[in-house]
């Protein structure tokens, strides 16, 4: 194997030496088991996961929970739900002791006077036809009002095979209301007609993200390698699945052998006492899983094996650095 910097020239060197200094410690929490939408393919609903458990009510009981957190090293609080918005006592319960990230539908406007810097993660599905059948409301119309211009938000796009040569007028919508995109793919966990990806549909939609990269790079946060990595699945010969996947649950994961994978993280039910199998649905089949932070993570937990040449590794440090600005541990 050869050497990161026998690999990098000084400025590789550089941006490499940046995101090394990061040490990552992240885990999930369900904030409610409630939403203002229902989404067609929304995981959370779709496995029942909003029944797992007994939500837990108590903030002081949240607060606590946070410091055992704290001290079990995470450093990297990702706030899901149902709608953590809905429950804003508890976002700035982990805003004031963590960095924290909201996923949020953005209908709800977080009130940055007590969250100033809590980085939002705003979901939307497609174009307004899209997120109408899929969302039962055009979500863009009231999120847009809610985040436009905000430093710390940026939307989420999850592509469905129905918006392909379509995702450009979203992009730009983005773009005018002055915020940052970051794109993933729709597993339709429930097999809503049209919505299942085909293998050709997969290729034509890596070349459309790689398109939009180059187009709107300041608005597009993403790279290359990770468009090839979750439309294919496949890293370096090595397939995505069950077996390599890295954001299960520590306590929960019984694989041998055991992958590589991330320390220490949970994602935890809103009983703060259930935890989940992963990072997404507790009932999806792991063959048909696109989920972009999952793939994001298999990528970083997995740096010896893009020590081979200098294209692999500089591939491994734009996953890491995309990863860095969607949380927030450098800047865009
Ligand atoms: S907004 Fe999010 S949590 Fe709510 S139903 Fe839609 S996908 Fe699920
Ligand atoms: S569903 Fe996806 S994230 Fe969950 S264990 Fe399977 S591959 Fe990993």
């Amino acid at each position: 194997m050869k050497t990161v910097s026998s690999l990098l020239n000084d400025d590789w060197n550089e941006r490499y030496r940046r995101i090394s200094r990061l040490n990552i410690r992240s885990s999930i929490y369900d904030v409610t088991d409630h939403c203002n939408l229902r989404c067609k393919g929304c995981f959370f609903f779709s496995s029942n996961e909003h029944k797992a458990a007994k939500e837990e009510t108590d903030i002081k009981k949240w607060k606590a929970f946070i410091e055992r957190e704290i001290e079990r090293g995470v450093n990297l609080a990702i706030l899901i739900g149902g709608e953590p918005t809905l429950c804003m006592d508890r976002v700035e319960a982990f805003y004031r002791r963590l960095p924290t990230f909201c996923a949020t539908n953005g209908l709800i406007k977080v009130p940055r006077e007590r969250l100033p810097h809590m980085m939002v993660g705003i979901s939307i599905w497609g174009d307004e036809k899209t997120e109408k059948t899929l969302r039962g409301k055009d979500t863009f119309a009231l999120s847009s009002k809610n985040y436009e211009g905000d430093p710390h938000a940026y939307y989420l796009y999850t592509i469905t095979p129905k918006q392909i040569g379509k995702t450009e007028p979203v992009i730009k919508k983005i773009r005018d209301v002055g915020l940052k995109v970051h794109m993933q793919l729709l597993s339709n966990d429930e097999k809503v007609d049209g919505f299942s990806w085909r293998p050709e549909e997969l290729k034509d939609i890596r070349m459309e993200m790689d398109d939009m990269l180059d187009k709107y790079q300041d608005t597009v946060i993403s790279s290359r390698y990770y468009h090839e990595i979750i439309t294919t699945g496949k890293m370096l010969g090595r397939s995505f699945g069950w077996a390599e996947c890295p954001s299960v649950t520590e306590p929960l994961d019984n694989r041998e052998p055991r992958p590589r994978r991330l320390i220490n993280f949970i994602r935890w039910a809103s009983d703060l006492k259930i935890m989940h199998r992963c990072c997404t649905s507790e009932t999806r089949d792991c063959t048909t899983c696109k989920d972009g932070a999952a793939h994001m993570s298999w990528v970083m937990v997995n740096k010896r094996m893009h020590m081979n040449s200098a294209r692999d590794l500089q591939n491994w440090i734009e996953v890491c650095e995309m990863f860095a600005k969607l949380y927030q541990f450098i800047p865009w």
